[in-house]
């Protein structure tokens, strides 16, 4: 369908590590406007598969976005398909301000000078993007200056000034205040509207509240998937990952 067409569409995906298999064949689909949340028990093999559909790690199978196959591309080919990526730990330039982040990451920021100087009119994209994050008042703060849940947000504009189709956020409210995680989730259903979003994350409270639905992973498969509450039913969910 056009659907899966042009969302991400992932088939026998298989990550071989010195013989041992840290993701053994695995089947998603995330239609476009999904909040797809994974979740699964450390080890599961959830890093890894972000890993091969960002082109990080070889694998074999098939991942596609928007029909364009992901598998067997460079990193930054397959970050000008519009796929981006969060780590854990926000990837920031800590010296620069809020603004200077997302020009740098635009392409909009031409040379030191332009840089430095204080902008009189920044660029649409830039502004939306900062406004969608809730950093519009502090753009001329420096990006080391801010709280934590600011700077995984600021992350996440500079993947909105890509503009990127596809965001695979990697435990975005790890470490974040309860308002954070608020905020976040809210982010995240905005982000949705026109775009594919993909979330790996441990922190249940925040699943039952912002999770539209759920692939459970569990070495290297998947274990089960659907609504939150359908795969906190499953009783083989419930064996390996809430049995605890
Ligand atoms: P998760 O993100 O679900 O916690 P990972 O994808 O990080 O799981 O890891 C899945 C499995 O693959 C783990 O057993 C891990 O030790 C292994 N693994 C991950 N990266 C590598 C690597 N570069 N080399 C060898 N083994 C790895």
């Amino acid at each position: 369908s056009t659907e899966s067409a042009a969302g991400l569409r992932i088939r026998d995906l298989r990550v071989v590590f010195d013989g041992f298999a840290a993701v053994d064949g695995v089947d998603i689909d995330v239609p476009p406007g999904d909040v797809r949340f994974i979740i699964g028990p450390n080890g599961a093999g959830k890093t890894t598969l972000v890993d091969a559909v960002t082109g990080l790690v070889k694998a074999s199978g098939s991942a596609s976005f928007g029909g364009q196959e992901l598998l067997g591309r460079k990193v930054h080919h397959i970050n000008r398909l519009g796929i981006g990526r969060t780590f854990q730990t926000a990837t920031v330039f800590e010296e620069l301000t809020v603004l200077q982040n997302l020009d740098i990451a635009a392409g909009t920021g031409r040379g030191p000078l332009t840089m430095l100087r204080r902008r009189k009119s920044v660029p649409e994209g830039v502004a939306q993007a900062m406004e969608a994050i809730g950093l519009a008042t502090a753009r001329n703060k420096l990006a080391g200056t801010l709280a934590h849940g600011q700077k995984q947000w600021l992350e996440i504009g500079m993947l909105l000034v890509q503009d990127a189709k596809l965001l695979l956020l990697d435990e975005p409210v790890a470490g974040m205040s309860h308002d954070e995680r608020e905020t976040t989730g809210e982010l995240l259903g905005l982000l949705s509207k026109e775009r594919t979003v993909v979330v790996i994350e441990h922190d249940m409270d925040f699943l039952r509240r912002f999770a539209r639905t759920v692939t459970v992973m569990h070495a290297g498969r998947k274990l089960s998937e659907g609504s939150v509450a359908q795969v906190q039913a499953d009783p083989k969910v419930q064996e390996v990952y809430l049995g605890h």
